[in-house]
């Protein structure tokens, strides 16, 4: 029988909810569960002494459902919680996230109707607790994915291993029912067709656009959002990741920021699921990347020149072995190691930030469509509170094609008085990058942030030895390589820089895609985006 307790004070905390329910599968078995703030507790009624009590942290739980007895002749209800705790793993050390499903019964009364009533009543509860229905108490830095939320989640069946599909029903799809988000799911035909896809897209459509695949198909979607009429609303969007690919960078610094003990693969995946479910945005910084061609590109995890970006361009072809292709893409690199000739300058971050700091506005995403437009006049009024598709603007409007890059001069211009000049002119590698990771398992910048505004660049100078390369490499997986003692590498924190290749064949990749091989300039603007983390 459930007793209805008044609330009581638990280690600092008051007491929501406290029933007896029984087992799913055996009437006999019976439970006393209590529902505080943070905590599911589970406790066996039986006369045994040293009755087992399982604590079930509710930061862990993604969803909680109510349901019927399927027999119609049993009046009985059940709910059923899930969470995702953290568990030490059966073959290796560690721990990773992993699935726990507590169902309980409620047979109270042999009316079914009061019962799942009841059923709705806990799950509710449960579900308010986790914070999967309103904002968190505690969300002052976090903006929340309004619930039940839209998700339109971008699958590129050719990333990775080509298994990106395949990883997301075994994986992910089970838990996003669980958590009830509601999703759509759009297979990518061609390279390109995400990036279309979003840009004509009516984004008051969708709360959160979320990618299966590795940092290319992001990559689209941000430049997709960023050629947009209206890519200042657009950009707004949450953006999420799940990794499916080979290069799975900002997935593994997602979870990362989540402050996760590491975790690949599979278990990477369910992490970032988990996330998703969760539905917490924070912003993510841009940078802006001009090339020689007066094209401009949204990049939001890194631009690399030489040894860097020839593994990544030159590993495609192992993409077939996964995460590994890195490994197997230095190796080979390392034996036929080259040196690069260019001027490298940046203008370091200043002592005290000379930038204004964005104030957060608390924004649910079912505002993106009417939020405020430093761009408005009044003759618009109308256009800035319709759905995206229709607010083309007229060209004569003086719209600006995305944010101006204020720290930079044209590329043929002279770099100001407040840039650093680097000395040498012959590389190893330049890579400048945002991201806490550079993939799965190279934890390139140890203390970056998703939104910390920064540019951290390396580079490594010619004269380097391959042990030593390969030993910062190594060392990098443990984010070690900063503490290696090499003289040849060097690190800044940057807000913006300018590359420019004197030697005549190279790759230039960004976010690990190819772009035009020449002179290049970029800059950060710090939270242009959103991003569902932890
Ligand atoms: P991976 O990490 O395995 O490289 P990416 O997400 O980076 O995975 O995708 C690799 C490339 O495939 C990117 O250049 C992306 O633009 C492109 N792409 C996206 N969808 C498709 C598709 N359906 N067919 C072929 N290429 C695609
Ligand atoms: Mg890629």
């Amino acid at each position: 029988m459930e007793k209805n307790e008044p609330p009581r004070p638990r280690n600092g905390l008051v007491g929501m909810l406290y029933g007896e329910f029984t087992d799913t599968l055996d009437d006999k078995v019976r439970y006393s569960v209590s529902l505080t703030e943070d905590a599911l507790t589970v406790q066996k009624i039986s006369s045994s002494p040293g009755r087992a009590k399982v604590v079930f942290n509710l930061a862990d739980c993604v969803g909680c459902r109510a349901q019927r007895a399927p027999d119609s002749a049993d009046a009985g209800a059940y709910f059923r919680a899930y969470f995702y705790p953290f568990k030490r793993r059966w073959m290796s050390a560690g721990v990773a996230r992993q699935r726990v499903e507590q169902c309980f019964r409620v047979a109270l009364v042999q009316d079914a109707a009061a019962n799942l009533r009841e059923a709705e009543r806990w799950a509710r509860a449960i579900r308010d607790a986790a914070g999967l229905q309103a904002p968190r108490r505690d969300g002052v830095t976090l903006w929340e994915v309004r619930r039940p939320c839209r998700v339109m989640i971008l699958v590129n069946p050719h990333s990775g291993r080509g298994q990106a599909l395949q990883l997301f029903t075994g994986h992910v799809q089970g838990m996003l029912n669980e958590a009830n988000v509601p999703y759509s799911l759009v297979i990518t035909e061609h390279q390109n067709h995400a990036r279309e896809l979003v840009k004509k897209a009516d984004l008051s459509q969708w709360d959160a656009l979320v990618i299966m695949s590795g940092d290319g198909l992001l990559f689209e979607v941000v430049n997709g959002l960023m050629e947009r009429d209206d890519w200042q609303e657009a950009i707004q969007t949450p953006l999420g990741i799940l990794p499916g690919g080979s290069g799975n960078a900002l997935a593994a610094s997602v979870h990362h920021y989540s402050q996760s003990p590491p975790a690949w693969n599979e278990e990477l995946l369910l992490s970032c699921g988990f996330l998703l479910c969760k539905g917490q945005v924070g912003s993510l910084d841009l940078v802006s990347v001009q090339l020689a061609s007066k094209q401009r590109l949204f990049s939001f995890l890194s631009l690399a020149w030489g040894f860097v970006a020839d593994v990544d361009i030159e590993s495609e072809k192992y993409r077939h072995v996964g995460a590994v292709r890195f490994l197997m893409g230095t190796l080979v690199r390392l034996a036929t190691l080259r040196v690069y000739r260019g001027r490298l300058a940046y203008l370091p971050v200043a002592e005290k930030p000379d930038l204004p700091s964005r104030p957060k506005p608390f924004l649910p995403c079912s505002s993106i469509s009417c939020r405020p437009d430093p761009d408005y006049s009044p003759n618009r009024a109308n256009q800035n509170c319709v759905s995206k598709s229709s607010a083309k603007r007229p060209e004569s409007d003086g719209k600006s094609r995305a944010p101006a890059d204020s720290l930079l001069p044209g590329l043929d211009q002279p770099l100001p008085d407040s840039w650093t000049v680097v000395e040498e002119e012959d590389f190893v590698l330049v890579l400048a990058i945002y991201q806490s990771h550079l993939a799965e398992d190279l934890w390139a910048v140890p203390d970056a942030l998703a939104d910390d505004g920064v540019i951290h660049l390396f580079y490594v100078t010619a004269g380097i030895s391959r042990p030593a390369l390969l030993r910062l490499f190594l060392a990098m997986e443990k984010g070690a390589h900063l503490a290696c003692g090499c003289p040849h590498l060097v690190y800044q924190k940057v807000r913006a820089l300018r590359l420019e290749p004197v030697s005549r064949e190279g790759v230039i990749a960004v976010d690990g895609e190819t772009v035009q091989y020449g002179p290049v300039q970029a800059q950060i603007h710090p939270g242009l985006a959103r991003l569902i983390s932890g």
